[in-house]
């Protein structure tokens, strides 16, 4: 099984990227932000309880996120090639969550990709996309500073739990989409 960790700000590409990888390799997208905003759109309890923590720019509860992870997995991983994980480990407990899922099943973890972008550049993407995409998130300021600083805050240090495990590999993460693409697809069959 191919399984890539896609990993970086908000803004630095990683759903876009992961789409394109998904047409090179085949593997299932799981994007924990689609997974909780389909749960938003179908009106479901776990949308209803995840909306406002999601609207203010923090993170959802670590145990709830494992979960849905533990489930998508549970239900998918007979019938696919592997997956990219898109916005998830996003703290250090969710990397130890999923390292405890992986060994459970047998399975590992391929490589973590660091998008790298400079935070002005994520500022400039994250203001585009709150009006291509109206995500709510993207487009109140201060909740766009919020996520920023969840990032240096809470999601960073992920970075450090990959790296001791040898699996972290920083990517340039400007300019075109097929540069950016033709350079995560470099390390990934490098590393397979
Ligand atoms: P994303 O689409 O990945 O930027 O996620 C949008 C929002 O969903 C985030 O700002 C969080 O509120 C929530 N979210 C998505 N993935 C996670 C995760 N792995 N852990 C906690 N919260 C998450």
């Amino acid at each position: 099984m191919l399984n890539i960790i896609l990993f970086g700000g908000p803004g630095s590409g990683k759903g876009t990227q992961a789409k394109r990888l998904v047409e090179v390799y085949g593997v299932d997208h799981l994007s924990t932000g689609d997974m909780l905003r389909a749960e938003i759109a179908s009106g479901s309890d776990l949308g209803g309880r995840v909306e406002s923590v999601i609207a203010s720019g923090s993170l959802v509860s670590d145990d709830l996120i494992l979960e849905i992870v533990r489930e998508r997995v549970a239900c998918t991983r007979s019938s696919v090639k592997g997956y990219i994980f898109d916005g998830f480990p996003r703290t250090v407990a969710q990397a130890e969550g999923l390292s405890s899922l992986f060994e459970e099943l047998g399975l590992g973890i391929t490589c973590v990709l660091e998008l790298d972008v400079p935070e002005a550049e994520l500022l400039k993407r994250l203001s585009l996309r709150a009006s291509s995409e109206n995500r709510a998130d993207d487009q109140d300021p201060s909740v766009l500073r919020e996520r920023l600083s969840v990032y240096h805050r809470q999601t960073a240090p992920v970075a450090d739990f990959y790296k001791s495990r040898q699996l972290l590999h920083r990517v340039d993460g400007t300019g075109t989409l097929e540069e950016i693409t033709a350079r995560l697809c470099g390390v990934i069959d490098a590393v397979r």
